[in-house]
C-alpha cells in the first residue's frame, strides 16, 4: 500500500467517524468522550479478556450499545458489550436496517 492510498484510507475513516458523531445527540458524544466512559471501556475489555463478545477474536474492542436507555449509566452485558471491528460494524448495520424497515424492499 503506498502513502497516498494510506492517506486516503485515514481521511475516509475520519470522515466516517465525524459523520457518525453528528448522527447522535450531544449527550451521546459527551458520554463517549468522558472519563467514566473510558473507565467502563477498560473494565469491559478486562471482563471479556480482550476478546470479542460475539466471535471471541482477540482484537481491539469497540464498545457497542445494545440500546441507549441507560446512557450515562451503562452496565456490561445489560447495556453495552465489547465487539471487534467486524462484529461492531455488523451490529450497527443490523440496527440501521431495523430502524429502516421499508428500505429492505
Ligand atoms: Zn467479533
Amino acid at each position: 500500500m503506498n502513502a497516498l492510498t494510506w492517506l486516503y484510507l485515514i481521511l475516509k475513516e475520519n470522515a466516517r467517524l465525524i459523520r457518525a458523531a453528528f448522527r447522535f445527540s450531544p449527550a451521546y458524544w459527551q458520554r463517549t468522550h468522558s472519563a467514566s466512559w473510558y473507565k467502563l471501556k477498560a473494565q469491559i475489555v478486562r471482563q471479556q479478556g480482550g476478546s470479542c463478545y460475539h466471535c471471541g477474536m482477540i482484537d481491539f474492542l469497540f464498545i457497542h450499545h445494545l440500546h441507549y436507555r441507560n446512557l450515562g449509566h451503562e452496565q456490561f452485558e445489560r447495556d453495552v458489550i465489547g465487539l471487534c471491528k467486524k462484529c461492531h460494524r455488523a451490529a450497527d448495520n443490523a440496527r440501521k436496517k431495523e430502524a429502516q424497515p421499508h428500505a429492505k424492499i
